[in-house]
């Protein structure tokens, strides 16, 4: 074996089990082979240079493939998940504590699963809409009084038509979208049956029953031949599936632009049972919800002829929803970031 073949040998055996490969690159055996050159005979002294060369690039081959596999292995160390004590001056893994999924979280999901078995889609909404979307869509023509209601957050960004961009203040602002996405099914023989869910803004002094940011779920439900009983019962089935008990429940006369007649729907107290509590104001009843049929010029709006369908619709805040299942006081608490709140979940 000649010195350059003992050098190679030598060099890729310690390279392959190194934790500091790199420093081969500069290893003396190299060094010495170099200076060798001059000791041997002229006209060798060329061949001996190439082959020096090559094992300089073998070297530099091995030490990149050692590497690639320390890498690899300190990666598969690191477990980034893992809490640490950064004060300390050798940081330690902390003992990890449980964290719970958010009350709304779990309560949309289960809204969602209700929603779903009854046959409705759920879509999510949007956090920046457009002033059509928002109302005119929705029977809000352009200086329509009802606008103010929603003590609507705008924008700096403007729309298509120079108007500000708006945080939505109600999941209806998806309404004309699903109507128009679901208008091919109707017209071969199905209802339109969808939800949306997802966070609104209002304006809103807060207060333990308000907030800026909250969630909604608005429902609609389209056919031929649709009427206000058959909302009444998808809304007492949706409400007694999530409450898991019997309610009674009733509809008052009310106002929406979007929805002719629009009803303010109640249900017995889920706390007392109708008996009358500090929850239900000693009344045994609680309006929980805003609903009705949906107004024609917003079928029209959507292409869909208020001639051959009719349809219902409601809008429900979540939190409220929430809040009666649970006995919690102040809507606050949800967004509040309090423990001691959260983990009762
Ligand atoms: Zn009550």
């Amino acid at each position: 074996m000649t010195d350059s073949e003992k050098v190679r040998e030598e060099l890729l055996t310690h390279i392959a089990t190194s934790d500091a490969p790199h420093e081969f690159l500069r290893a003396y055996q190299l060094r010495a082979l170099a200076d060798d050159i001059k000791n041997i005979p002229p006209e060798k002294r060329a061949e001996a240079g190439r082959a020096l060369n090559e094992l300089k690039k073998e070297v530099a081959a091995a030490v990149e493939k050692r590497q690639a596999e320390l890498l690899d292995r300190d990666v598969e160390q690191i477990d980034v998940t893992a809490p640490m004590d950064i004060n300390s001056d050798s940081p330690s893994l902390l003992p990890a504590e449980n964290g719970s999924i958010h009350p709304i979280s779990r309560e949309i999901q289960t809204m969602s699963d209700i929603l779903g078995r009854m046959g409705f889609t759920v879509f999510e909404s949007r956090e920046l809409d457009d002033q059509y979307h928002m109302f005119e869509s929705l029977n809000f023509p352009a200086g329509h009084p009802a606008r103010d209601d929603f003590d609507t957050f705008m924008t700096v960004q403007k729309d298509k038509d120079g108007e500000p961009l708006i945080a939505p203040a109600h999941t209806s602002t998806m309404q004309n979208r699903i109507l128009r996405q679901l208008k091919p099914q109707l017209e071969s023989g199905q209802p339109i049956a969808a939800a949306s869910i997802d966070r609104v803004f209002r304006n809103e002094d807060l207060d333990p029953r308000h907030e800026h940011t909250f969630y909604q779920c608005e429902g609609i439900y389209v056919d031929k031949g649709i009427h206000a009983g058959m909302l009444v019962a998808t809304l007492k089935t949706f409400l007694e599936s999530y409450y898991k008990k019997s309610l009674d429940v009733r509809v008052n006369p009310f106002y929406f632009p979007f929805t002719e007649p629009s009803f303010e729907f109640s249900m017995s107290c889920p706390f007392c049972d109708g008996e009358g509590c500090g929850v239900c104001s000693h009344s045994g009843w609680i309006e929980i919800l805003g609903c009705g049929m949906i107004h024609p010029n917003v079928l029209k709006m959507a292409d869909i002829d208020p001639t051959v369908y009719t349809g219902f619709a409601w809008g429900v805040g979540i939190e409220r929803l929430i809040m009666m299942k649970h006995g919690i006081e102040d809507v606050r608490y949800f967004q509040s970031a309090k423990l001691d709140f959260l983990r009762q979940f």
